[in-house]
């Protein structure tokens, strides 16, 4: 066959593309999913939704999702005790592709985006994406984010967007409210819009000090959420975002594809929440590994990073590689991820947790 050179754009030749393992082990702790797979009675809730909805698939979904929202805002209700209209909130195919409108949306050449790394590593991907530049912020030694250095960027850089994951990914810790406001103060006035990146929000130790509650306050707040975490629905993607107003549900839908949600996707995610009380149950059990996962590996005498999330930042090894091979060789896969000499496990079964915590006193107590 003649040779052929794919045309593919020079800023994507020679990249891999973003993927954890999916191996299976016995522990996969990875990807900070909820391990407990749905009950009987949510398959059965979810499997009648979805034949409901196979009797319309000869026809396009609804575009705008717009039962969904409902259901959303009526989850928020009683999740963060807030009121926000459907029309205040859009739907996607997991946050990953709220977040890809809202590059789409707001980014662009001529825009730049902050982002105060260690965090999510999507963010630079949305950011090449959108051919937008990415400034990164320096996070104080505690992974907390720097407030003065963060309106100090906001007021030199001028970005269209500043992105704050809250709990962060793959620190764990959460932003306090006030310092929050402070930031998208800082952002309004230089005409900003703040990206709340709340996918871990069930998981925080203060409820209240989520983003949303201040959706009412400021005219530039973007919030965004997912099902795939607490709730348990990572395989079905569904993620979503609450604004200050509508207009920024309007803009996000100048970008999205047609139809980009399924009918089976919306139909699933409506009975998902209306089932939500299920979850209640499993977000405070997981919370309660998590607390007891960072005590026993600080009794190891390991550095841990306060987690608001359902996943553990820990250190610091010489070597965190042979760290990572040494779980992986004894069943327990983590993730190396972040600043090098850390590690991050995600929260998993009792069993799946004791797992790790026998391996990794194995293996730290052999390294000293
Ligand atoms: N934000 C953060 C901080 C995350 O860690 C993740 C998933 N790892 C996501 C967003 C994306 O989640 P999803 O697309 O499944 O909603």
């Amino acid at each position: 066959m003649t040779e052929f050179v794919l045309p593919i754009r020079a800023d994507l030749q020679g990249l891999a593309p973003y993927g954890a393992p999916q191996d299976s082990v016995r522990a996969r702790l990875n990807v900070n999913e909820n391990p407990f797979e749905p009950s009987a009675a949510l398959r059965t809730a979810l499997s009648e939704a979805v034949y409901q909805a196979t009797g319309d698939l000869n026809r396009y979904p609804d575009r705008d999702a717009l039962r969904l929202r409902k259901a959303l805002s009526e989850y928020i209700e009683l999740e963060s005790e807030f009121h926000c209209d459907p029309e205040r909130i859009w739907a996607a195919n997991g946050s990953n592709e709220i977040m890809a409108h809202v590059f789409a949306a707001f980014g662009g050449p001529d825009h730049c985006a902050i982002t105060f790394p260690p965090t999510y590593s999507m963010y630079p991907e949305y950011a090449r994406n959108a051919f937008t530049q990415l400034v990164a912020v320096e996070r104080n030694r505690d992974f907390t984010i720097n407030v003065v250095n963060a309106c100090t960027a906001i007021e030199i850089n001028k970005p269209a967007l500043v992105l704050i994951a809250s709990p962060n990914n793959p620190t764990g810790t959460a932003i306090r409210l006030e310092e929050l406001r402070e930031i998208i103060e800082c952002a309004r006035d230089q005409g900003a819009i703040v990206v709340v990146d709340e996918a871990y929000a069930e998981f925080r130790h203060e409820k209240d000090a989520t983003a949303v509650r201040l959706l009412d306050t400021y005219p530039n707040l973007i919030v965004t959420r997912t099902l795939s975490k607490a709730f348990g629905f990572a395989g079905a993607r569904v993620g979503y975002c609450l604004s200050s107003n509508s207009q920024i549900v309007d803009a996000l839908m100048l970008v999205r594809l047609p139809y980009h949600l399924s009918a089976i996707t919306q139909a699933a995610a409506v009975a998902a929440l209306e089932n939500s009380s299920e979850l209640v149950e499993q977000v405070s059990f997981i919370r309660r590994e998590r607390d007891a996962m960072i005590a026993a590996l600080l009794g190891l005498g390991l550095t841990v990073s306060p987690s608001d999330a359902n996943f553990v930042f820990f250190g610091v090894f010489e070597d965190r590689h042979v760290i990572w091979q040494g779980l992986y060789e004894r069943g327990v896969l983590i993730r190396e991820t972040g600043p090098d000499k850390w590690l991050r496990v995600s929260v998993g079964t009792p069993s799946e947790n004791r797992l790790f915590l026998e391996a990794i006193a194995d293996l730290v107590s052999s390294d000293r």
